[in-house]
């Protein structure tokens, strides 16, 4: 909460930009979703895999017996390089209000949607530019 505020002052501080207004819902959002993400991995940290269930959708590939075999040493592995992948979005999305040009595709600039900002605050990207990043990874 402390921190919230602190990353508040700085906003308005800052002088630059007429979107921090705007973007405080989502802020707001952001700063909730990393101390969820913060707290979960401190759970875990805490020798439980409670999220083992919701992890394991990434193995619904892997039907081998060896890969059943290797798969919970695998899960926690996962399990952090998905934690950090989604820690990295957050604070991005958080460094991106801070500089004044949250909700701007990455790619082409434009204003990203509202509903999408809602459902997904992280959102770097407007839908079609994601979408067509999307279609260059390679899995
Ligand atoms: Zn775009």
């Amino acid at each position: 909460m402390q921190k919230v505020e602190r990353m508040m002052k700085a906003l308005t501080s800052s002088g630059i930009c007429m979107d921090t207004t705007a973007a405080q819902p989502y802020l707001y959002q952001l700063t909730h979703q990393r101390n969820q993400l913060l707290a979960q991995v401190a759970e875990q940290r805490g020798g439980q895999l409670g999220r083992a269930e919701v992890a394991s959708a990434h193995f619904d590939n892997s039907q081998d017996d060896q890969a059943q075999i290797r798969s919970e040493r695998e899960l926690e592995f996962a399990l952090n390089e998905h934690e950090l992948v989604a820690l990295q979005a957050i604070d991005d999305a958080l460094k991106r209000i801070q500089e004044g040009v949250y909700g701007l595709c990455v790619t082409c600039g434009v204003s990203i949607a509202p509903e999408r900002l809602h459902a997904a605050p992280q959102a770097l990207r407007c839908v079609a530019c994601q979408t067509t990043f999307e279609s260059t990874q390679t899995h």
